[in-house]
Formats: structure tokens, sequence, C-alpha cells
């Protein structure tokens, strides 16, 4: 990698001035910076300026309302969701999934909101100027063809936040802030199926924190990634189920998958499942409709068809030991 060119560095200490400043042509927002400085790095774009967000006093909210709902700044760090004991109490998945990130150097700065916003990735993609000098650039910069589906005319990269898919199956929303105003989301409209322009977010628009409705009474959440390197790797796939038992059968059943597709992605038709009891069949089901929705692409260097395979059996997985949990 290369050094960081040259931009101007924009430090705001309000939400007010950050949004204005992030409106500008050329301006990037700079959170942890473990996404967005390596990309800079590798040539992968050259802003004018960043804006920093670190001096933001909202983004570091982390507190529970009175109706138990959960609210959590963007640029509260990863390193923080992984031990804080609230976090810990109302959502463990949430600090499994932060703890599943990266290594420990890396969540200590990265935030939440720089997780839920982090470029999509690919192996065509994420390489150094002369490497994709070299072999040829692609249609997500300076190229024509995709390299993954050349007959094809959008970027399959693939998302990769471990986070999402907890937050998806909770049912979080998203508040985004912009000079024009606030608008509040749910988390699954922040993302479109384009790995060249993934997040639905309005130029300089800035995500201000995220809201975790109450858990719903004896619904329980888990989480589980499988990567290549367990010390410090991006998932092949990640996966997320909540699952809530009545009398031995599902009453509620959400599932959702990251590092498959180029938006992280809840899957459908989980309420088919409602009124069974979870054994392998079920387990089968659920594994089946997650390897039917999930599209991995040639975009990693593990096969898409392992990926494929992998995503279903992690959330299997899930759903049988959460289960279990409930004896
Ligand atoms: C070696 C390595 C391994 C990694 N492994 C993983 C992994 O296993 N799992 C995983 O999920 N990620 C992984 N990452 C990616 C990254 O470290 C994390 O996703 C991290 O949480 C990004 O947060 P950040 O604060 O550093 O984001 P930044 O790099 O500061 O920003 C990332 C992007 O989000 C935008 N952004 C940041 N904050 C906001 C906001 N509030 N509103 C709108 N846009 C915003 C930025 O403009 C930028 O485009 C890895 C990175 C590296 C270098
Ligand atoms: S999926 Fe295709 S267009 Fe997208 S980054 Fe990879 S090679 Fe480039």
């Amino acid at each position: 990698m290369r050094a960081l060119p040259e931009f101007t560095l924009h430090r705001p200490d309000s939400l007010a001035e950050a949004v204005a400043l992030g409106g500008a042509a050329g301006t990037r927002l700079l959170a942890g910076g473990t996404d967005l400085l390596p990309n800079l790095r590798r040539g992968l774009e050259q802003p004018q300026a960043l804006v920093d967000l670190s001096q933001l006093g909202e983004l570091r909210l982390l507190e529970q309302a009175a109706d138990g709902s959960l609210a959590i700044g963007a640029g509260v760090t990863l390193a923080t969701l992984a031990s804080d004991p609230l976090v810990a109490r109302t959502l463990p998945a949430l600090a499994e999934a932060a703890r599943a990130v990266a290594a420990n150097t890396h969540r200590t700065s990265a935030t939440l909101g720089g997780n839920l916003c982090q470029d999509t990735r690919c192996v065509f993609y994420n390489q150094s100027e002369w490497w994709r000098a070299t072999n040829g650039y692609c249609l997500k910069r300076n190229g024509t063809r995709c390299h993954v589906a050349p007959q094809g005319e959008r970027c399959h990269a693939a998302f990769c936040s471990d986070i999402a898919p907890v937050l998806l199956v909770a049912g979080a929303e998203v508040q985004l802030a912009s000079a024009s105003g606030t608008r509040t989301l749910p988390l699954a409209q922040l993302y479109r199926d384009d790995g060249a322009a993934h997040l639905a977010l309005q130029p300089g628009e800035l995500l201000v924190r995220v809201r975790i409705p109450p858990a719903v009474v004896g619904e329980r959440i888990a989480f589980a990634k499988t990567r290549v390197r367990g010390g410090v790797d991006f998932p092949l796939a990640s996966a997320a189920v909540a699952l809530r038992l009545h009398e031995g059968r599902i009453a509620s059943l959400r599932a959702a998958l990251s590092g498959t597709n180029s938006l992280p992605l809840l899957i459908e038709g989980t309420a088919a499942l409602e009124g069974c009891t979870v054994d392998e069949a079920s387990a089968k089901t659920l594994r089946q409709l997650v390897q039917k929705q999930v599209q991995p692409m040639r975009s990693t260097v593990t096969p898409p068809q392992y990926r494929r395979e992998a995503a279903g059996v992690l959330a299997g997985r899930l759903l049988r030991s959460l289960a279990l949990q409930d004896g």
C-alpha cells in the first residue's frame, strides 16, 4: 500500500457543521478509519476532504430508554459494544458480533456507523493500484467490465459487516441526518443490491444512531460467523437468528446473513416454520431458505458454492442451538 494521498481534514464539533461539510462534492466521512483509510492507501478513492466524526458527542450515546429500547450512537466503538454491560445484558449477540470483527486493535477505533457503512469487498477490487492497473480495472472503478460476472452490468462485491445481521433480526432502525433534516429507516432500507453503490444515503448524509426495539419476551438472538483465518478475517458468511418458542414450537423466527451478497439479507419465508418444532427437518428448511436466497459470487478466493453451503449450515446450527438454550 502506498502513503495516504493529500486531503483536507475537517474536525467539526457539531452535527450541523458535520452534515454541512459532508455534503460538499469530493468529501468523505471518517470514523475509525479502519475501512476507509486502507481503501485510500490502495488508491480506490481520492477524496479532496475528510470529515472526522470523532468530536461529535451525539454519536457516542449508548443508553436504554424507559420502554427498553437501546439507542447506540454511530460513533460507539466495537470494543465498547463488545464489553459494555448494558449491551451484554440486553443483546449479547451484538457483543459477540462486535468481538468477531477484525482484531483487537481495529476494534478500539472501529465504530458501529463505520461497520454498517463500510464499503463492499471483492478480490478484484481490494488490491493495490499497480495490481488493478496490471490485471485490468473493473467497473466498480475506472473499468468497464466486471471480472466476476463479465456478462452482467452490475458490481457483485460482497457486503461484509458482521454487525448487520444481528441488528436486522433485532428489528433495528437507523437515524440519519443531512443538511435537509433527519429521517429514520428500518436498517434493511439503508442498503441497495449493488456492490458499487450499496448505501441508500444521500450525499453527505450521516448515520447518527441505531435504535434497537425492546426485546420480545422469550425471544433469543444468536450470531455465528465463518471465515478463513480465525484470528482476523472478513466473513465468508455471518449469520444471526432470532427465535421465540411457545410450548416447544416456533412462535417467531427470523434469520439474516452478511458476507454473501452486496447487501445484508433478511431471509424471506421463515414465517412458514411457525408452529413447527425445532428439529432436523425445520433446521433443513431454514438451511435451504438461506441457500436459495444468498448469492455468493467469485468475489473472494473461497468458492461461491462453499460460502452458500456455509451460510445455510450456520443458520441451521444457530436455530438448533437457540432451541437447546430454551431447554
Ligand atoms: C484487516 C481488517 C479486517 C477487517 N475485518 C472485518 C470483519 O471481520 N468484519 C467486519 O464487519 N469488518 C471488518 N473490517 C472492516 C472495518 O474494520 C470494520 O467494518 C469497522 O467497523 C469500520 O468502522 P470504522 O469506524 O473504522 O469505519 P471507517 O473506515 O471510518 O468508515 C467506513 C465507511 O463508513 C462511512 N462512515 C463511517 N461512519 C459513518 C457514519 N456515521 N455515517 C455515514 N457513513 C459513515 C465512511 O465514510 C466510510 O465510507 C476489517 C478491516 C480490516 C482493515
Ligand atoms: S464484483 Fe466485479 S465490478 Fe464489483 S468489484 Fe468485483 S470485479 Fe469489480
